[in-house]
């Protein structure tokens, strides 16, 4: 789940990022409304967190481009415009949630939630690919029903490649994953991971796209 948040303050944009990274988000960080617009368009976020009072273009006509393009990313608006005439404004330019400032952090993961179980890749938190099983809010992998310890940044990589199951995931993907899930990421640290889960997972379970990236098949064949 990678969380695209554009907020130019940037106190409150790293309490935000801190506490959502602190909820497993993959979260990245942007102050200005192209930026916003050109990340849209290049995908690879699943939703956006959306300021409406930003520097350079305005949060609502942010809103609105995004949505000209046909994109159909969730996206929260965060912001100072309280009124219950802006909520409506907001909302009906496209967005599907609209939170006012001052807000509670806890509300504002509760609603990131409620958004994330309308998207169709994590209906439920659980995932079941062949032997294995990952539960998305608790770190917890089975391998037949049996626990398996793994280091967050392994879970990560294995949440990233069974959310996307039969899409190749590219190393630089993962890389940039990494480092927003606010890690130190060296030059080989996806081979690295991806070769100690090998070690824990059934044999042929993550399959290496040579020169790409990395795939698990939603049809993994159930005998090992
Ligand atoms: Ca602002």
């Amino acid at each position: 789940m990678h969380i695209l948040l554009i907020e130019d303050e940037i106190a409150l944009a790293e309490e935000i990022c801190q506490s959502l990274r602190k909820q497993n988000y993959a979260v990245s960080h942007l102050t200005l409304g192209k930026q916003a617009i050109l990340a849209a368009r290049n995908g690879d976020i699943d939703l956006m967190i959306l300021d409406l009072g930003l520097p350079d273009v305005d949060g609502l006509q942010v809103l609105t481009s995004i949505r000209e393009l046909g994109l159909t990313l969730p996206i929260l608006i965060l912001t100072a415009r309280g009124q219950l005439s802006d909520k409506i404004i907001g909302l009906d330019a496209g967005a599907d949630d609209y939170l006012p400032k001052p807000f509670e952090l806890d509300e504002l993961l509760v609603r990131l939630r409620v958004l994330q179980r309308r998207l169709g890749s994590v209906v439920t938190s659980t995932i079941r690919l062949g032997h294995v099983q990952l539960h998305t809010d608790s770190l917890l992998v089975l391998l037949d029903e049996v626990a398996l310890q793994l280091p967050k940044k392994e879970f990560m990589i294995l949440r990233a490649l069974m959310e996307r199951a039969d899409r190749i995931v590219s190393k630089s993907q993962l890389e940039t994953m990494l480092y927003e899930w606010g890690g130190e990421v060296s030059s080989n640290a996806i081979e690295v991971h991806v070769h100690n889960l090998r070690k824990k997972l059934p044999e042929g379970f993550i399959q290496t796209i040579r020169g790409v990236g990395y795939c698990i098949k939603k049809e993994y064949p159930i005998s090992t």
